[in-house]
């Protein structure tokens, strides 16, 4: 459908350390296999994704729900006719700059670096695991990814002019990503709305009743369910409401994308780097549909007391630990003790708290702040 805007391979800007081809997998095939192999992406299973563990095992954590983020994605990009390959490179990469404890982890280390002027952003911090923190190659730090899977990783969720960004001035500020790029940011929201409306009904904090109150067309979706499945349990009519609202968010994003190439007059991969907006894009329903999943989760799901206890402890417990590294520099290990003599502390003690999973993070806090020091 849009294999024209597809971005070549062979078109690739390529590697920081150049290396010879593989003599099966592309550039964008090897990049994802290193994604799968780096570190950072294995923690993904012991960082939180908005409901912590305890309660159930069958919540989300970061890498669930960057299996889905990918599945989603590659759907589309195989449908569209674009690059499957650098899409799911890029949706497996999506969330490695997750710090610990979700959202509240992401704030509570943006809190604590504005003290400093600095500040944390989760799509920068990924861009330094790939670039540098991960150690697996002799012959250059990090994973080597080529340029359009590091570009894709610091326009997640957002493009950036010239001279706004001075350290991200190599990734084509003012040009939007590639499509197959794009496509991460609707992918990811829409694994995310409806893997959180999942997690939030085993939680037992709403019923299907109460998202068809607030979302139109889960009301349609719902009462059809409803009238195909009328001995069903609730559970097993929410499940097929479910998937029935993912294939319409996904289907939505399908043919939203195409009428928004066709609209944009796009003709190729340099057309849809060269336009002023993005070309990926939910058409009007879904748009809106998606924009009613999200007030709803904000109102009965991310603002509840429920959520709000764990979030504070959290909070609580990253400002601990930073405040406790910065009077004790000496007690980061190694190598961040020795980066903390040649940095700013904060920003050495800013990376090693968001590499944490969980419960790292717990550990170290009953270790050393948590323990008086
Ligand atoms: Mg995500």
């Amino acid at each position: 459908m849009l294999a024209r805007l597809r971005f070549p391979v062979e078109r690739s800007r390529g590697r920081r350390y150049p290396e010879p081809s593989h003599p099966y997998r592309d550039a964008f095939q090897r990049d994802r296999d290193r994604v799968v192999h780096a570190r950072a992406f294995r923690r993904l299973e012991a960082k939180t994704q908005v409901f912590a563990p305890g309660l159930s095992d069958h919540f989300r954590n970061r890498l669930t729900h960057t299996i889905e983020v990918a599945q989603i994605a590659r759907t589309v990009a195989h449908v569209l006719g674009l690059d499957e390959n650098l899409t799911e490179a890029l949706a497996l990469a999506h969330d490695i700059g997750h710090p610990p404890f979700g959202h509240a982890g992401e704030a509570a280390l943006n809190r604590q670096m504005r003290q400093f002027g600095d500040g944390f952003d989760h799509n920068l911090h990924a861009l330094r695991i790939v670039e540098s923190f991960e150690q697996r190659y002799a012959r250059f730090p990090g994973l080597n990814l080529t340029f359009e899977v590091r570009e894709g990783i610091v326009k997640h969720s957002k493009d950036f002019g010239p001279g706004e960004w001075p350290e991200l001035e190599e990734y084509l500020p003012g040009q939007r990503p590639v499509l197959e790029a794009q496509l991460i940011d609707l992918a990811d929201e829409i694994a995310y709305n409806t893997a959180d409306l999942d997690d939030a009904f085993s939680a037992g904090m709403l019923t299907a009743e109460d998202v068809a109150a607030s979302v139109p067309r889960y009301r349609a979706i719902t009462d059809a369910v409803e009238t195909q499945f009328p001995g069903a349990t609730d559970r097993e009519r929410f499940n097929e409401g479910l998937r029935r609202l993912i294939d319409e968010l996904v289907s939505g994003l399908i043919e939203g994308t195409v009428e928004s190439a066709r609209r944009a007059g796009v003709g190729d991969a340099e057309a849809v780097r060269a336009c002023p907006r993005r070309i990926a894009a939910y058409g009007e329903e879904t748009a809106g549909t998606s924009a009613a999943l999200k007030r709803f989760l904000h109102a009965r799901v991310y603002s509840t007391p429920e959520l709000g206890e764990g979030r504070e402890r959290s909070m609580a417990m990253i400002a601990a630990l930073f405040r406790f590294f910065l009077d004790r520099p000496d007690r980061l290990p190694q190598p961040y003790s020795d980066r903390a003599a040649a940095e700013p502390a904060h920003r050495v003690i800013c990376d090693y708290l968001a590499g944490m999973t969980d419960a790292f993070c717990q550990r170290t806090f009953e270790q050393t702040a948590g323990a008086g020091g």
